[in-house]
């Protein structure tokens, strides 16, 4: 057990495995495939530029699932960190749904973007909010410039969002704290190299990530359960 001091800055990252506990599937679980397709398949500027439909489709049963699904202790854990660290503590999520705001996280940086914000392809127009479904026969969804309307996720191939804030806060922290991430995905896999040898990092997780070594403790175990007591005390 760790405890996080008066001069700490905590980075957290979370992928995927912080979410599973709430009933959404990571991708690389037994089944990382959708209706036999790989997930590099579907969630691609290619995909999109081939098959809107078959994209939507996609994105439009993940809105379902994660429009149904709850917060877990992992995310109330994280909340909680939050309330006693306030801006000495950044969240950096690779999960595109919403249970860390449903938690009570305030500064939630989506790398990986929101499924729940749609954006045009064509124009400079805002990401907004859009919790619809989208099914053929209807209509693909288009942008009043005429532009199609994608999902704001950053996809295979595409370069994550906030990354100068990213490294920032990356730079500046002192523990660094990754859950539920398998360390296969980049950039986020090499953030914890990128601390190395100079913050304390902490992986949480069920089995050790494929980057295992770089980390100073691993904690084996579903995040829901040891992160609610990582820390012994937190000042
Ligand atoms: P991943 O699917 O590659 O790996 C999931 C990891 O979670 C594995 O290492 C697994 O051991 C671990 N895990 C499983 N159950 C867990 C639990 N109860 N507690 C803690 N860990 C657990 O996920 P990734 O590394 O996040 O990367 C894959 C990509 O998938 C990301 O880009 C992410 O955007 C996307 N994704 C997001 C969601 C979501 O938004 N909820 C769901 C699936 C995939
Ligand atoms: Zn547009």
């Amino acid at each position: 057990m760790s405890s996080i001091s008066p001069a700490d800055r905590v980075f957290i990252l979370t992928g995927a495995g912080v979410s599973a506990e709430s009933g959404i599937p990571t991708f690389r679980g037994v089944n990382g495939l959708w209706r036999n397709y790989r997930i590099e398949e579907v969630a691609s500027p290619h995909a999109w530029a081939r098959d809107p439909w078959l994209v939507w489709e996609f994105y439009s049963m993940r809105r379902r699932v994660a429009a149904a699904a709850k917060p877990n202790p992992a995310h109330f854990a994280l909340d909680k960190l939050e309330q006693r660290l306030g801006n000495r503590l950044s969240l950096c999520t690779q999960n595109v749904d919403d249970l860390h705001e449903q938690a009570g996280s305030l500064r939630v940086v989506h790398m990986h973007g929101e499924l729940f914000k749609s954006r045009c392809d064509g124009c400079s127009r805002p990401p907004f909010r859009d919790t619809n479904t989208y099914d053929p026969p209807a209509e693909l969804p288009r942008c009043e410039c005429g532009g199609r309307i994608r999902p704001h996720i950053c996809w295979f191939g595409e370069v994550p969002f906030d990354l100068d804030r990213i490294f920032r806060a990356l730079d500046e922290c002192t523990v660094f704290i990754a859950a539920g991430t398998s360390g296969v995905v980049e950039p986020a896999a090499s953030f914890v190299a990128h601390v190395a040898g100079r913050a304390r990092t902490i992986y949480v997780g069920p089995e050790n990530p494929a980057n295992a070594s770089a980390f100073t403790e691993c904690h084996l175990g579903k995040a829901g359960e040891v992160l609610p007591n990582l820390f012994t005390q937190v000042s």
